[in-house]
């Protein structure tokens, strides 16, 4: 396979894998339990070590242990994803993203999303 289909497949991943992470932190519970914080913590950290692309993961690896997933919460754990994803655009040279506004960005279209926005159906650009 040439290398342009090889980028545009890792950038396809790419948008996947973010939607997914930062979906799961916006439907987090505000105040988990702990045995739901203890799910979050695990699935991130295997997020990272399972993710398929060995470049991409083994930076995250890195990123992660410098910034320990907070799963205190709803909050906590959307603005920790939003700030690896940056970590992330910096490293490949792309814009930084306003992490007051993450909060308003990421839904999954299930039944107890508050208010269904026309990203839904599109998805972030
Ligand atoms: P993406 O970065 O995929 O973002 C999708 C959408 O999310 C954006 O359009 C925007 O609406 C929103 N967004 C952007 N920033 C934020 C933020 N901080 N918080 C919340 N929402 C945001 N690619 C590589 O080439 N090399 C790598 O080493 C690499 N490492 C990766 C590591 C991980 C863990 C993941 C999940 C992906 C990695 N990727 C890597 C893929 C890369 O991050 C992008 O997903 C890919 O390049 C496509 O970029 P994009 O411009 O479409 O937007």
């Amino acid at each position: 396979m040439g290398r342009m289909a090889n980028e545009t497949l890792k950038a396809e991943l790419g948008r996947s894998a973010w939607r997914l992470l930062h979906t799961m932190a916006s439907k987090f519970p505000y105040e988990p339990t702990a045995d739901e914080r203890a799910a979050m913590s695990d699935f991130i950290y295997l997020f990272a070590r399972l993710y398929p692309c060995g470049d991409c993961a083994a930076h995250f690896k890195k990123i992660l242990a410098a910034n320990p997933p907070d799963v205190s919460g709803r909050e906590g754990v959307s603005q920790w994803a939003c700030k690896v994803h940056n970590l992330v655009n910096e490293r490949l040279g792309k814009p930084q993203f306003d992490c007051k506004t993450v909060g308003d960005l990421w839904m999954c279209g299930c039944a107890d999303d508050e208010t269904p926005s026309a990203s839904l159906a599109a998805g972030p650009a």
